[in-house]
């Protein structure tokens, strides 16, 4: 008689099949074979000096995504949120207050993040947030952190950077920024900026799997961290480990603290090497090319964008109005079955009123844009539209 309760599953004897897909949704984006195949070298130990010299070489290639001269740069084991919470974990204690900026749904997480640990939350609500609100708002609260979404994917607004460093440092604030949508895909300079804290994802521009958030922290962020009087609230994301983990402490040795996702350090380095070869500034120009290729043949097609400012448009993400009269859930699905082609619907405050259209790292191609411009041209053509 068979001691286990629960018999295998059938299911796991069936092969893996996974379909191809162009993925052009807010991410994740297809990942190129280069990628993938520096992802199926074989596994090491986390603690081996090649691994080691493996994360130095990925925290060089953050150093120049980024443009920062931080020694305090890494890649977080996990996705953005990770980075997000890492950040506001690291950076904010109990009884502190925190100011985000709401042009989307990653302000309003972000805050929701600050209340978990104890923090006061106040928001800055606008789609495109100025400058001088941002300092009336400072004053009354007198925040340790200011957290701004620099490509907000779910409205698709890039918001500007430039001052906002200066002006959170006149009041002894820190500046966070989220660039999980727009790095590599949008001009972003974080040491000239003055941004203390800056995040992405690997999934969007960089085109590697899900699973690794690239993080920076300036000298001033790491004096506030690790003059800290409490212990962050997580140990798995304390950046006194983590900066020992991955060499940024200066003391001789590491010690062990979670076994690093080697796998994910392949492909992000490939990802990282992809993006140095290429060229910061020729990626950025590439990415605003193909954008505004993009904007203008939905706009030739009669329709709307979300965001109706150019300047305030994200590269990498495009939000487009609803098409009145259509399901939008009919439109995507449609573009799906009949191109094996993601596009989505809105987030948070867009659902129901956009499209969205990613189109980030070796997916931003004048090519791909005709091929989302066929596909909507022929689901406008095929779905359901009620008389309006
Ligand atoms: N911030 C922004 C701007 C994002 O677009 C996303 C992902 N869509 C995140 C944060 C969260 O990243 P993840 O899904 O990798 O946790």
């Amino acid at each position: 008689m068979s001691s286990t309760a629960v018999a295998p599953p059938a299911c796991l004897r069936r092969p893996l099949v996974v379909p191809r897909r162009f993925m052009f949704g807010p991410g994740p984006s297809n990942v190129p074979p280069r990628i993938l195949e520096a992802g199926a070298n074989p596994i090491l130990g986390h603690m081996h000096p090649e691994i080691f010299e493996i994360m130095s070489d990925i925290k060089s290639g953050i150093q120049y995504l980024f443009q920062t001269k931080n020694s305090m740069t890494l890649a977080l084991t996990g996705t953005g949120h990770t980075a997000m919470e890492c950040a506001i974990f690291n950076a904010v204690e109990a009884g502190e207050s925190v100011l985000t900026a709401v042009n989307g749904i990653w302000g309003e997480r972000a805050a929701d993040m600050a209340e978990r640990i104890g923090a006061f939350r106040t928001l800055l609500a606008g789609l495109y947030c100025i400058s001088d609100e941002i300092i009336k708002k400072k004053k009354k609260k007198e925040p340790v952190l200011f957290f701004l979404t620099h490509g907000e994917s779910s409205t698709g607004v890039l918001h500007p950077l430039d001052g906002i460093g200066d002006l959170c440092h006149k009041y002894n604030c820190l500046f966070l920024v989220d660039s999980v949508a727009s790095m590599g895909g949008a001009p972003l300079c974080m040491d000239k900026q003055g941004i203390d804290i800056l995040y992405t994802g690997s999934q969007k521009v960089l085109n590697a799997p899900p699973g690794t958030a690239p993080i920076s922290f300036s000298d001033r962020a790491c004096q506030k961290i690790f003059n800290r009087k409490t212990k962050p609230v997580s140990f798995f994301l304390d950046l006194s480990w983590l900066a020992n983990y991955w060499g940024c402490d200066g003391k001789p040795s590491r010690v062990y603290h979670h076994t690093g996702p080697i796998s994910a350090f392949y492909s992000l380095r490939e990802s990282l090497c992809i993006l140095a070869e290429e060229g910061l500034e020729n990626s950025w120009e590439r990415h605003r090319k193909v954008a505004e290729y993009f904007h203008d043949g939905l706009e030739n097609m009669g329709l709307k964008l979300f965001v109706t400012e150019k300047s305030a448009r994200l590269p990498t993400v495009t939000t487009i109005v609803a098409p009145p009269g259509y399901d939008w859930k009919e439109i995507t699905a449609y573009i799906m079955k009949t191109y094996n082609l993601e596009i989505s619907g809105g987030l948070g405050p867009s659902v129901g009123l956009v499209l969205r259209v990613g189109l980030m790292g070796c997916n931003s191609s004048k090519a791909n844009v005709d091929m989302v411009l066929t596909a909507l041209k022929n689901a406008l053509k095929h779905c359901h539209k009620s008389r309006v």
